[in-house]
């Protein structure tokens, strides 16, 4: 069988397409540079240990498990993130369906939850994200900080939407303001793509 590897998707829209929330130039960096770095970076231990492995050679086991996950994290927090945005035209405002009503259930009221979230992305240490994750054990929506791309994730707490707040998502466009990101991001949320992740996780058998 052929080995595959990991590959960088297309953005779902066009690159100009989140202004004047998040400018082309800012987009296209955090696209085409910084998520790529990821997706090159995982492929690039795949084929190490391939080659170890057709060699019989060793590698750093401890050390090549943590970089994968960083990068793998990488990788699918951002594909997330492209997924969960969109025109601001078509998108933003409050959600409907299955989510808007696990929101109001689990935090009182929409209001609430993005106070909540947004304090979550604001307070964020460093680089980390702000995500969505609903437990199907107690049916309750949580909102984690997800420390670097890997760091205090929950097993089994699938993320259904996600805030990228490292300074490479937004220093171009609101410099060290990340509070005006933060709230710029609630125009271009895709509540449907969200609502269906929710959906395909409630309705999977896993
Ligand atoms: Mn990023």
């Amino acid at each position: 069988m052929a080995k595959k590897f990991y590959k960088l998707p297309d953005l779902p829209y066009a690159y100009n397409a989140l202004e004047p929330y998040i400018s082309e130039e800012q987009l296209t960096i955090h696209h085409d540079k910084h998520h790529k770095t990821y997706v090159d970076a995982a492929n690039g231990i795949l084929k190490l240990f391939d080659e170890s492995r057709e060699k019989g050679e060793d590698f750093d086991i401890k050390g090549k498990a943590k970089e994968l996950s960083f990068n793998m994290g990488g990788h699918q927090l951002h594909k997330l993130f492209w997924e969960n945005m969109g025109p601001a035209s078509e998108n933003g405002g409050e959600p409907t369906g299955k989510i808007a009503e696990y929101i109001n259930d689990s935090f009182g009221s929409f209001e609430r939850f993005k106070k909540e979230f947004s304090q979550t992305a604001i307070t964020t240490e460093g680089s980390g994200w702000a995500v969505l994750v609903f437990c199907k054990s107690t049916e309750r929506l949580f909102v984690l900080q997800y420390e670097k791309h890997n760091v205090n994730l929950v097993p089994r707490w699938i993320p259904l939407l996600v805030l990228d707040v490292w300074e490479h998502a937004y220093y171009l466009d609101y410099k060290n303001v990340r509070p005006d990101f933060v709230e710029a991001f609630w125009n271009i949320v895709n509540w449907d793509a969200a609502n269906m992740r929710l959906e395909n996780w409630i309705s999977s058998t896993i």
